[in-house]
């Protein structure tokens, strides 16, 4: 499974949001030519996803933990610290800040200065109505992550993930924090649940390093075509 993919390829995630490892593998080696890092997240965890993901890691590919960790400052230390053991290379933890504090804080413990933790800031499946309905009051979306961008980039992430609509405005007040773009689609394709999308040129036009992509390849009849139609754009936006 082993390949270099070249620098445009490496801004491209692929979401292996798929039902067991040999599917997943099936499509790692499918599009491998065109993804630089391979995303296993929450719905992966009950079929294998952190051996899966060692597996990865050993066979030199770059690997993105999609946890979203959320827990006491101990905890969150603790599994941090253990899964910077795998060597992957990002780790996502809710943006409150003493998580990022504490997700720093086992990164540092392991050793690992390959790990960036990046801060979820406000899920791209929801809009105000999920935002006011979860007890935050802010005037918009926009608001609502510029401020948690901000508490998590004061206690250290290295990043944060955000909608492209909020790119714009967070990589001019965060020049040095690195923003990675999930509900990407290329024009015309499928929202799924997704309120908040963008093609891949507006996201990287906005400021975004990375932009992840997962059912536009992953459900394609042909996904290695679809991920080559991504990464044409991609090269094209940044070329
Ligand atoms: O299939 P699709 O391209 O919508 O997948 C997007 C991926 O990005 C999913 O794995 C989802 O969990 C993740 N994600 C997101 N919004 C965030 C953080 C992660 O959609 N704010």
């Amino acid at each position: 499974m082993r390949r270099e993919t070249d620098e445009f390829g490496k801004k491209i995630i692929l979401a292996l949001d798929l039902p067991d490892v040999e599917t997943a593998k099936e499509m790692i080696f499918q599009t491998q030519d065109y993804i630089g890092t391979y995303k296993i997240g929450l719905g992966f965890l009950g079929v294998g996803g952190i051996d899966f993901a060692r597996e990865l890691v050993k066979a030199g590919l770059d690997v993105f933990l999609d946890m979203k960790l959320f827990d006491i400052r101990n905890t969150v230390k603790t599994a941090v610290e253990r899964l910077a053991d795998i060597g992957v290379s990002i780790l996502t933890v809710h943006g409150d800040p003493y998580v990022v504090e504490a997700a720093k804080e086992g990164a540092a413990r392991a050793g690992a200065s390959g790990l960036d933790i990046y801060a979820v800031t406000f899920l791209t499946s929801l809009d105000m109505k999920d935002a006011t309905e979860a007890g935050y009051k802010f005037g918009s979306v926009e608001e609502l992550v510029m401020f948690r961008a901000n508490v998590a980039a004061r206690a250290g992430a290295d990043g944060v993930i955000a909608s492209v609509k909020e790119t714009a405005a967070l990589r001019d007040s965060f020049s040095t924090l690195k923003i990675i773009t999930p509900g990407v689609r290329s024009a015309g394709s499928a929202a799924h649940d997704q309120k908040r999308v963008a093609t891949p040129t507006e996201a990287f036009q906005a400021g975004a390093d990375k932009i992840v992509v997962g059912r536009e390849i992953t459900e394609a009849k042909a996904p290695l075509q679809a991920a080559e139609g991504i990464y044409t754009e991609v090269k094209a936006v940044s070329g």
